[in-house]
């Protein structure tokens, strides 16, 4: 049976935490006793430099019952990178994990359709949010245009879905082989590739304490997630300026009609069109060394080729196989 890791990052969550660790822990009792998971299954908590007493409280629910594991980060490192602490340490000691936020917003009782589509042979399960009905307008709008900006900008993300995922450990195994520094999961993880699908449920309203993520922190994660995942701003800049570049022609045709029938001052012609075309050849040269710079960095970012799905052969050459890396 499988052995399951509830990965949950905590940032100043001291007032969540004690009932968060009673409904999961509940939940998970529920779940071994109804055969889905094994019963070494853990919850781990990952302190990101909180400055309450959240680090206190991990350690008491671990004293108190093996279930609940901690894992203290040294400061504040956000949300992203502290949920990556816990998944990769998970990765290397249960068969699947399943991320989501303290404050449970997220419904814990779509883990058993997560589970489901586990034994289904999904790698990846996405939760998705059906409706965003108790969330206030304005955190509605801003987090819809959100996705889809990023969509438009080259992030592509899986639409509706936060942090909340279950995830096999091959997945993981596979999401360790992405060397970046800006680690974007809701980005890198469909670029893992495997059997995805998404789980539906309705987001609940944060039961305690409140937001950590306020709109310039929103704001910063979106450009994070689309500079940190694709070059295509860059390609934007080269697309005005061939834009910028084809009007000059235009101006230059017209400002020659203008010049000929003798309704212009002298210099006019000329300055024009000076303006003009110097603006887009110059726009698009800074796209052409633009995507060169985003060559060299998505370079830089040393990300993994391919990911070896299966590998069918003798055991033997399998045993090497399994020893050796892959990238
Ligand atoms: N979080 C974190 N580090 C941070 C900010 C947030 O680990 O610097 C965690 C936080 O404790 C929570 C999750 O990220 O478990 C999501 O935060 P929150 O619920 O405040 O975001 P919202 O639901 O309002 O978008
Ligand atoms: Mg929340």
């Amino acid at each position: 049976m499988e052995r399951l890791f509830c990965v949950i990052p905590c940032y100043n969550e001291q007032e969540v935490l004690p009932e968060t660790s009673k409904r999961l822990k509940d939940k998970i009792e529920n779940l071994v006793s109804e055969g889905k998971i094994s019963p070494d299954s853990r919850i781990l908590f990952v302190n990101d430099g909180s400055k309450d007493n959240t680090w206190t409280m991990i350690s008491e629910l671990h004293a108190g019952d093996p279930l609940f594991q901690g894992i203290n980060l040294s400061k504040n490192m956000g949300h992203q990178n502290a949920l990556l602490a816990g998944l990769m340490t998970a990765k290397d000691l249960c068969d699947v994990t399943i991320s989501m936020d303290a404050d449970l917003q997220d419904d814990i009782n779509a883990i058993d359709a997560m589970l489901e589509k586990y034994h289904e042979g999904c790698d990846v399960v996405y939760g998705v949010r059906s409706k965003r009905a108790t969330d206030t307008f304005f955190k509605k709008f801003t987090a819809e245009s959100f996705y889809k900006l990023m969509n438009g900008l080259g992030a592509n993300t899986v639409y509706n879905h936060a942090d909340y995922r279950l995830m096999s450990r091959r997945a993981l195994l596979g999401l360790a082989e992405f060397g970046e520094v800006n680690l974007f999961l809701r980005g890198i993880v469909p670029m893992v590739g495997y059997k995805a699908d998404v789980v539906y449920y309705e987001r609940a309203e944060r039961f305690a304490g409140e937001s950590k993520y306020p709109l310039k922190k929103m704001l910063s994660f979106a450009v994070e997630g689309v500079t940190s995942l694709s070059t295509k701003p860059i390609k934007l800049i080269t697309g005005l300026g061939f834009f910028i570049f084809f009007v000059s022609i235009l101006v230059f045709i017209y400002s020659l009609v203008r010049h000929f029938t003798g309704h212009t001052i002298p210099g006019w012609t000329t300055t024009v069109l000076s303006v003009w075309a110097i603006g887009g050849l110059m726009m698009i040269s800074l796209g052409v060394i633009g995507e060169y710079i985003g060559k060299i960095y998505l370079e830089t970012k040393n990300r993994p080729r391919f990911i070896i799905e299966s590998y069918i052969a003798d055991d033997e050459d399998k045993t090497v196989f399994d020893k050796s890396e892959h990238r």
